[in-house]
């Protein structure tokens, strides 16, 4: 308990209201107002988690991101984007960052997906390599790259995140609402349509026969397999 967040966001008006709510919920919050301290305080550490605005002074939250990654920094990250910089999600994924709530976002929200990471972060990965070869697909966790005949697959952010968590459980039956709260970290209430799609996309990208699925399988009434 009482794990610490290296909060990094130069908008006072959003770091303070953000701190004390997180201090409320029993969180250690440091903040760090530009990408240089941001940078210098995560690598002094440790940190549980680190929110990582993207548009700092100084150094930008992509090149933090990806200078502690290279650094062997494996702490779990949220990046904080702004709606429109849509391309700094797939770029901060890419980076080694671990997530991404565009701003504005809801507080609630955000406690709910540092949850889901801290979780994932605990819980013990059934394998530790982070290169996978599977028939003709290479899927690289830590560089968040998936090759298919030696062609890169571009992913989404949210398509390589439901394929890396079917990656890491394996050959497990995984239900619709347990995706929807460990992928996305939503409650089981929303629509588990979402994981379908998502599902379908996958399929269309990375299978030989869409139709036929052969490494994504559907059990029917109770959710999907990856069968590796
Ligand atoms: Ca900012």
């Amino acid at each position: 308990m009482n794990e610490r967040i290296l909060l990094v966001e130069d908008e006072e008006a959003l770091a303070i209201p953000l701190s004390d709510r997180l201090r409320r919920e029993g969180y250690l919050v440091q903040i760090a107002a530009d990408g240089e301290t941001g940078y210098a305080q995560a690598l002094a550490g440790p940190f549980d988690l680190i929110l990582l605005d993207v548009m700092l002074p100084g150094k930008s939250g992509l090149n933090v991101c990806r200078d502690l990654r290279q650094r062997g920094i494996s702490t779990p990250i949220l990046m904080l984007t702004a709606l429109t910089q849509t391309d700094d999600k797939v770029i901060g994924l890419r980076l080694g960052a671990d997530d991404y709530l565009a701003k504005p976002f809801d507080q609630a929200e955000l406690l709910a997906r540092m949850e889901a990471l801290l979780r994932r972060a605990v819980t013990p990965h059934i394998s530790a390599e982070t290169v996978h070869q599977i028939g003709a697909l290479r899927i690289d966790l830590r560089r968040a790259e998936v090759f298919r005949d030696g062609q890169k697959v571009p992913l989404s952010a949210r398509e390589f995140e439901l394929l890396q968590y079917f990656v890491e459980h394996t050959g497990a039956l995984l239900t619709r609402e347990e995706l929807l709260r460990d992928v996305w970290g939503y409650k089981a209430s929303t629509s588990t349509r979402t994981v379908d799609v998502h599902v379908g996309w996958l399929r269309q990208k990375l299978e030989d026969d869409p139709k036929h699925p052969k490494l994504i399988v559907t059990s029917i009434g109770m959710g999907y397999r990856f069968t590796g």
